[in-house]
């Protein structure tokens, strides 16, 4: 059995074309019913092209317009989180200057506030910076300022990085 055939490719092409077996040259035909190595491209490529047919006729893609509608809601969703953040970043910012302004106005007009400011300044004088820390108040307060310090930053980093 010859492993292939001059005529091969041109049963091919018209098999792959949609010509096989009605539009093509008599004589291919003639030579395809007597030739295996033609006969075998020809069922092969009818199967093939069958099978390509039926799954073409199987897929159902999307319709453009909904496809079209779906990538622009997809990027007004993603138009709104970009807006949103820059947003959430300024109110945390807010409430945190606003917190800080309550508490310096409390601070300012508060007899207690001032009193223990004052007893604390005296304090500081006296002992030191150290001093002062290694007391039970200084501690209170070193802690409490850290405190702010670190959960502010944090509080405002997780709004951002929120998604
Ligand atoms: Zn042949």
């Amino acid at each position: 059995m010859p492993s292939d055939c001059c005529f091969e490719a041109e049963v091919l092409a018209a098999v792959v074309e949609c010509r096989w077996p009605e539009r093509v040259d008599p004589e291919l035909r003639q030579h395809a019913g007597a030739c295996a190595v033609c006969a075998e491209v020809a069922l092969l490529a009818t199967e093939l092209r069958a099978d390509r047919d039926r799954l073409r006729a199987e897929a159902a893609p999307p319709e453009s317009a909904r496809v079209w509608w779906m990538a622009q809601m997809r990027a007004r969703r993603e138009a709104e989180k970009a807006a949103a953040r820059p947003i959430t970043a300024a109110q945390v910012l807010g409430t945190a200057a606003a917190a800080w302004f309550a508490g310096a106005c409390y601070g300012a007009t508060s007899e207690w506030f001032r009193a223990e400011f004052t007893q604390i300044s005296g304090t500081v004088q006296t002992l030191g910076v150290a001093g002062f820390l290694a007391s039970g108040t200084g501690l209170l307060l070193a802690i409490g300022t850290i405190s702010i310090l670190v959960l502010v930053p944090t509080a405002v980093w997780l709004a951002v990085a929120k998604d």
